[in-house]
């Protein structure tokens, strides 16, 4: 893969500098207004929040399964994989996202990814959701001091574009099914896939000061058909 531009060291996540959760001013009034589910079990959902209110859109927090009942898609954010996987299943979130995702657009960034695929390398037992047609591998760049942001591309809505990504302590989609579509590269390393209503994520949008990454998985796009 091509060398990361800059490396982050604090590990801090920080706030988007466009960071009022104001809409814009400058967006489409006929977009249609949703509610997004943030799993908010554990991780960096609030700055996720702030990208769906940016765009004009309503949040709502989803920690068990009847919050999904009143969502319109579901943001699974970064954070911590193992400890994410064990709350999900408490009380059966694990199923329910799965139910849910047979009707509903579902976006995974970097531990999200790791829970919405079909596995995780070196880990067997590995009880992830299987939404997405990809096997990953965790912390594949090193340790957290090793998290860094570099300049890769994305095709969102059928056009390409050079996206600024923020990898922080991510995985790397190791194999990628004939189901998945990949959308998003780092030089030649796959890194956004979608697979129908699913898109996964090894970095960071919500810290990238841009939410066309947002702006795509909340178009029109993710919910028809
Ligand atoms: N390293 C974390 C994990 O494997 C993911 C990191 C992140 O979401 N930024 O769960």
């Amino acid at each position: 893969m091509s060398a990361p531009s800059t490396l982050i060291n604090d590990g801090v996540p920080r706030v988007n500098s466009r960071g009022a959760s104001s809409p814009d001013p400058d967006r489409p009034l006929s977009v249609t207004t949703r509610t997004v589910g943030l799993l908010a079990l554990q991780g960096d959902f609030h700055l996720h929040r702030l990208a769906a209110e940016r765009l004009g859109h309503r949040a709502h927090e989803v920690r068990t399964r009847h919050d999904l009942e009143c969502v319109d898609c579901l943001i699974m954010p970064g954070g911590e994989s193992t400890t994410m996987r064990k709350l999900m299943r408490m009380g059966g979130l694990d199923d329910a996202i799965r139910s849910f995702a047979q009707t509903h657009p579902v976006m995974g960034t970097c531990a999200g990814l790791i829970l919405l695929s079909k596995g995780i390398d070196g880990e067997p037992q590995s009880e992830t959701l299987g939404l997405l047609d990809c096997t990953v591998s965790r912390n594949a760049y090193g340790r957290q001091v090793f998290s860094f942001r570099g300049e890769g591309r994305v095709r969102l809505a059928g056009h390409e574009n050079s996206f600024e990504m923020v990898f922080i302590r991510a995985p790397r989609i190791q194999h990628v099914g004939s189901a998945a579509q990949v959308l998003g590269y780092l030089g030649e390393e796959p890194v956004m896939i979608r697979q129908g209503r699913i898109l996964g994520l090894t970095f960071h949008p919500e810290l990238a000061d841009d939410d066309r990454v947002h702006e795509f998985f909340l178009s029109c796009g993710f919910f028809s058909g």
